[in-house]
């Protein structure tokens, strides 16, 4: 059976489903879900990734953290990732902070991951390292951490819905002539979208789990550390950001799920909110906080051994990474630290 039988004849026996579920469902089905069921990553796959399209976005990151550590008077710390898809990122910040004394010996890795697959292609890339993985941000060692999550909260399940006069309508997942289609519920009070004051026939997402990540990882940091979230998003996203990508190119997000990855804008006031006890950075596009960090400089000294085609490549993956036209305006990036503690380099109030 294909995931969308399987949820044409859920909806059947028990109706509508809220986008949420439909998200949880599409990526995560225990053997029919996106990311269950596949390595989705790079060009043969569905979409890229910062870390897949350069190694020194980990790099900066690794060196970010590292000295947001020494700042803190370094001692044994988590360093964990949430979502570490093929391991690349961990990989690139535990090669680039061998040079950073005591580092690699006070560090233990610790992955949060969903699926089989990609744990098992960061066993391959990560074994030397040791790592312990995770289901959930709620199993993380409660001590120090050092923690980064890049793409992750993107991928965690939004409930959308619609401004009506007499209060909101939910946006839920339905069958239509044997197929999936979107409908509009009952209106119901939605009192977590109070401080969304919009115009009638507006569409707000919700992602209900946000809360809860952010504020697992704010307890661990307000010990000691620090986190770093990067996504793309904004301070408040409005509108109808749900979108699936199959081979590089957007499909209709209920176009056979579990066969392309599906994402919604991340809402970075959720994340300060949810901040305290530790404390959260000013968002910061993900261009400036690179070129703060210092990836030309880095750049430029890789770029010295390459000549033609990977030179070219390599130039094109940097300007990808911080060009305000491509990723280095939507991407944002967001630091939590213990209150009273400096924020990593990079960020700022
Ligand atoms: N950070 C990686 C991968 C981003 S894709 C990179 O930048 O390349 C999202 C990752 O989060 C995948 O590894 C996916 O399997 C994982 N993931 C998605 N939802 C999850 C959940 N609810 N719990 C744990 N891991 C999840």
């Amino acid at each position: 059976m294909n995931l969308a039988d399987a949820l044409i004849a859920r909806i059947e026996a028990t109706g509508p489903m809220t986008v949420a579920d439909y998200m949880t469902e599409a990526l995560l089905h225990p053997t029919l879900g996106y990311y269950t069921t596949r390595d989705p990553f790079g060009a043969a796959g569905d979409f890229t990734t910062a870390p897949e399209i350069s190694q020194t976005f980990g790099e900066m990151l690794g060196l970010c953290l590292a000295l947001a550590w020494l700042g803190q008077g370094g001692g044994p710390v988590a360093l964990a990732e949430l979502g570490p898809g093929r391991g690349t990122l961990m990989a690139d910040i535990l090669r680039a902070t061998r040079s950073v004394p005591g580092f690699a010996t006070a560090v233990s890795i610790h992955l949060v991951e969903a699926s089989p697959t990609l744990r098992a292609v960061q066993a391959d890339t990560l074994n030397a390292y040791d790592p312990t993985w995770h289901d959930s941000v709620d199993d993380l060692p409660e001590g120090p951490i050092l923690l980064v999550a890049n793409e992750f909260l993107d991928a965690l399940p939004i409930r959308q819905f619609v401004r009506a006069a007499a209060g909101w309508r939910e946006r839920l997942v339905t069958v239509r002539d044997n197929a999936l289609a979107f409908a509009l519920g009952p209106v119901v009070p939605v009192p977590e979208l109070d401080h969304h004051d919009v115009p009638e026939g507006t569409l707000v997402e919700r992602c209900p789990a946000l809360p809860h990540v952010a504020s697992a990882v704010a307890e661990r940091v307000a010990r000691g550390g620090a986190a770093i979230f990067v996504d793309y998003g904004h301070w408040r996203s409005r509108g109808d950001t749900l979108q699936a990508l199959r081979d590089h190119a957007p499909v209709p997000p209920l176009d056979a799920p579990g066969t392309a990855d599906l994402t919604a804008h991340v809402d970075f006031e959720a994340v300060a909110r949810a901040a305290p006890p530790a404390r959260a950075s000013a968002v910061t596009p993900q261009g400036v906080l690179l070129e703060r960090l210092g990836i030309t400089a880095r750049a430029q000294a890789l770029a010295r051994k390459l000549e033609g085609a990977a030179l070219d490549a390599h130039v094109a993956a940097h300007r990808r990474l911080t060009h305000p036209a491509e990723m280095g305006d939507l991407f944002k990036a967001i630091a939590l630290v213990p209150t009273g503690a400096a924020l990593p380099p990079g960020f700022d109030e």
